[in-house]
């Protein structure tokens, strides 16, 4: 389990009570939560622009990354620390979204072989979704 107050430390970041909050949601859970999920469980406390900023931040340092799943709005999940740092951010793995409890998870551990593109094309964003059922549904 990571600490949250060492992951803020590793990427200089001062300990404020929304950042720790914020990532404390990230680390327990382990599928990606929307925005309006975050400001469900956050906003009573912290307002929401301070909210936005915290994801901001955490976005640009690398601790979290989006993720698009089919809901249209933007999900959030934690970022792996064996890919990602404030330097380099990658996100070359694949989202599963289950269709029985509609939870949307970083599948790190599968390797993707390189895509190569037609010439004169530049990839920026990789986004990968897969859709059915996860493991803890199967077994039911
Ligand atoms: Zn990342
Ligand atoms: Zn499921
Ligand atoms: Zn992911």
């Amino acid at each position: 389990m990571n600490n949250v107050a060492d992951i803020l430390t590793k990427h200089q970041l001062r300990h404020t009570d929304c950042r720790l909050e914020t990532l404390s949601i990230f680390v327990t859970k382990n599928f990606a939560i929307s925005h309006n999920d975050l400001e469900e469980i956050l906003v009573p406390t912290f307002d929401r622009v301070t909210l936005y900023r915290t994801l901001k931040t955490f976005l640009e340092k690398g601790i979290i990354h989006k993720v698009l799943d089919d809901e249209g709005t933007p999900k959030y999940a934690l970022c792996s620390p064996h890919f990602c740092s404030t330097q380099e951010h990658h996100h070359n793995h694949v989202h599963f979204k289950c269709s029985e409890c509609a939870k949307t998870q970083c599948l790190d551990n599968i390797i993707i072989p390189p895509i190569t593109l037609p010439q004169g094309f530049l990839a920026k964003e990789f986004n990968l979704l897969i859709q059915g059922v996860c493991s803890n549904c199967s077994q039911k």
